[in-house]
């Protein structure tokens, strides 16, 4: 396998943009139904065209061995996929920061073997601390269950946890304080995002319910200072401190606030798509290679290093237009 340690990064886009993030999804399936990230109605993939647990692995590594220093395994919802703990084992053992993207529903069981499987980051979904409004939003999730796991999250020991909340006008949007109260108690960091346009959806007009990162802040401003930090993760969010707590209150404003030009990430679907963009449908598919040659993973990284050649400047959201991009969150891993 190649392994590029200590050498000129090996992942470098037209624009001069290093790629060392990748977001691995693990299942399309999810055990919720959140209105801006699914229809009522989906049909999920047939197994034999989802990458088997090792195939994902094999994936994960090669990334790795072509200098990615973190992966976040997402979905649909990571932790509903039957067995999901052994791949979890075996990217935890690869030599990169491992961070998962759940909707808590399995976190009572389950938080304690993650940090033991050797996940480093949980950011964990939560749009709503009203039950019949969460119910509402994830149209099949329980509210009681999800914070029993947030708190199992947090028992376990992971640091800076990392909740996130899609803000949607006149759904949610009178919940902002309340969900940066939360996470001031919980000890952990609160992320609101703005919904994006993935897939084709009727429960809601996207534009109509569309609320911006700077209303989100002015709601939160009337009540704690927000200061500025230069503190980043790998990924997209803008992130502030507030007096008085070690909670970090952030951002994600696909459509307010361009994050393209630091663009340090790519996809892979579990269909074994390699995505370049999130915003865009430049792709690569890694299946064929993976399952024609499953012993040269060296064919496979020069796929995925060819691949670079093909990732877009930038993401063009239209929120009055028709979706661009016709796969849903839960395909793309979010
Ligand atoms: N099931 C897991 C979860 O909900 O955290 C992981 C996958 S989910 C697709 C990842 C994140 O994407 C979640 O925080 C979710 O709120 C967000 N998301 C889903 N659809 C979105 C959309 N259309 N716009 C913005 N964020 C979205
Ligand atoms: Fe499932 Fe996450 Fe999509 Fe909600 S946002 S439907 S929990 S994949």
């Amino acid at each position: 396998m190649l392994n590029n340690k200590n050498e000129t990064p090996a992942l470098v886009d037209r624009f001069g943009r290093t790629v060392d993030y990748i977001r691995l999804s693990v299942t399309d399936r999810c055990d919720f139904r959140c209105v801006y990230c699914m229809a009522e109605d989906m049909t999920f993939l047939p197994h034999k065209q989802v990458l088997s647990l090792e195939e994902l692995e094999q994936v994960a590594a090669a990334f790795v061995g072509l200098g990615v220093k973190k992966i976040r395994l997402t979905g649909g919802e990571p932790l509903v996929r039957r067995d999901a703990i052994k791949l979890i084992r075996a990217v935890g053992a690869l030599d990169a920061e491992l961070a998962i993207t759940t909707n808590g529903s399995q976190l009572v069981q389950m938080a304690a073997d993650l940090k033991e499987a050797g996940v480093d980051r949980l950011n964990i979904s939560i749009d709503s601390l009203k039950e019949d409004k969460f119910k509402e939003m994830t149209r099949t999730g329980k509210l009681p269950q999800v914070m029993a796991g947030i708190k199992a999250a947090v028992d376990a020991g992971f640091q800076r946890i990392k909740l996130n909340a899609v803000v949607m006008k006149g759904r949610n949007d009178d919940e902002v304080l309340d969900l940066v109260e939360y996470a001031r108690s919980s000890g952990v960091d609160v992320c609101f995002i703005e919904e994006m346009p993935l897939g084709h959806i009727s429960e809601h007009d996207r534009a109509e319910a569309y609320c911006s990162s700077d209303e989100v802040r002015s709601i939160i401003e009337e009540r704690y200072a927000l200061q500025p930090t230069t503190e980043r993760t790998a990924g997209p969010s803008r992130y502030y401190r507030m007096a008085g707590t070690d909670s970090r209150v952030g951002f994600i404003s696909p459509h307010s606030h361009n994050f393209c030009s630091e663009c340090n990430r790519v996809r892979v679907t579990v269909e074994g798509r390699l995505l370049l963009c999130l915003g865009n449908e430049h792709s690569v598919d890694l299946r064929e290679t993976l399952r024609q040659y499953p012993d040269d993973i060296e064919r496979l990284q020069q796929v995925i290093i060819d691949a670079m050649d093909l990732k877009p400047e930038k993401h063009e959201f239209d929120l009055d237009d028709e979706p661009q991009i016709v796969r849903f969150m839960n395909m793309t891993g979010g």
